[in-house]
């Protein structure tokens, strides 16, 4: 049966002005540390001076919970009798992500605890107080992660293979007005600033302009063409339309490969739409997955 820590009669921890500000995050499920304004460094135990620079301009930041198990101790004899019902219980060093080391009450996961395990901040109440406690990450052992990374090519079945960071692909066509009615067929867009010539002449557009999904459309075609390629499709795009395409303009788009997931037929590509002037008409960027087709 799971140990309640919280029933615990363990004793307080001592607060003092110095420490008050860890209590209390700590009261609310948080951990914040000190970190030094003059030398940048993240400073764990308590102090008045910066123990790197002996600056005093120290401040309490949040940490971000990660950690590693530096080391641990299995305790079967508490130091205080609160603590029997619990015992076997783990006390860990903490090696905290931003680099101080801090002593912490580890819970128990799938695995018995073993030095280098990935931990994460735990708040956990603990004789009637809640105590930042660590527990293992039970994912995968960063070795295990590390191994399945290099073995496992995310690429594989992916049409035209995994792509190269750097590469790019360019497509270029000319708008028509058969656009508009095919997007407007599509989506019931009827904007005037597509069908009202006078209309449209007197925005501030000046002309006619095809809709965005016209414009952006080519990107579609360039990642499932060309680049990453057959099976392509969009997980996210961040686009700004920083000037409007009229009909019966060139356009170009241009996607290029910036990261390349090894474990997911992910990447993240830069992609762009200029118009026959060069000028930039879309811009942005995108994350894609491609299907892997091959084998399927
Ligand atoms: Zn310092």
């Amino acid at each position: 049966m799971p140990i309640d820590f919280n029933a615990l009669k363990t004793p307080a921890p001592t607060s003092t002005a110095l420490t008050q500000p860890f209590w209390d995050a700590a009261a609310q499920g948080r951990l914040k540390i000190q970190h030094c304004e003059d030398c940048g460094k993240a400073v764990f135990y308590p102090r008045p001076i910066c123990p790197h620079c002996w600056g005093k301009r120290l401040v309490w930041k949040e940490v971000s919970g990660k950690g590693r198990l530096k080391s641990f101790s299995q305790v079967h004899k508490p130091g205080h009798a609160g603590w029997l019902p619990a015992a076997p219980y783990v006390v860990g060093l903490v090696e905290l992500a931003e680099g101080p080391t801090m002593l912490s009450f580890i819970l128990p996961g799938a695995q018995p605890p073993r030095a280098g395990d990935a931990l994460q901040l735990a708040p956990t109440a603990i004789g009637g107080r809640v105590l930042p406690a660590f527990k293992p990450v039970e994912t995968a052992t960063e070795e295990e992660a590390a191994m399945s990374t290099e073995t496992k090519d995310g690429w594989a079945g992916v049409v035209k293979g995994r792509p190269q960071v750097g590469a790019f692909a360019e497509r270029t066509r000319r708008t028509r007005a058969s656009d508009i009615e095919a997007f407007t067929d599509i989506t019931g867009d009827r904007n005037p600033l597509h069908y009202d010539r006078a209309l449209a002449e007197r925005s501030v557009f000046g002309k006619l302009i095809v809709q965005g999904g016209v414009t952006s459309g080519i990107l579609n075609a360039l990642v499932a063409e060309d680049l990453p390629g057959p099976g392509t499709v969009f997980l996210e795009v961040a686009w700004k339309f920083v000037k409007a395409v009229g009909v019966d303009e060139e356009i170009t788009g241009r996607v290029e490969v910036k990261e390349v997931r090894p474990d997911k037929p992910i990447c993240k590509i830069e992609t762009s739409v200029r118009n026959g002037q060069g000028e930039l008409c879309l811009t942005g960027t995108a994350t894609v997955f491609t299907v892997p087709l091959q084998g399927a």
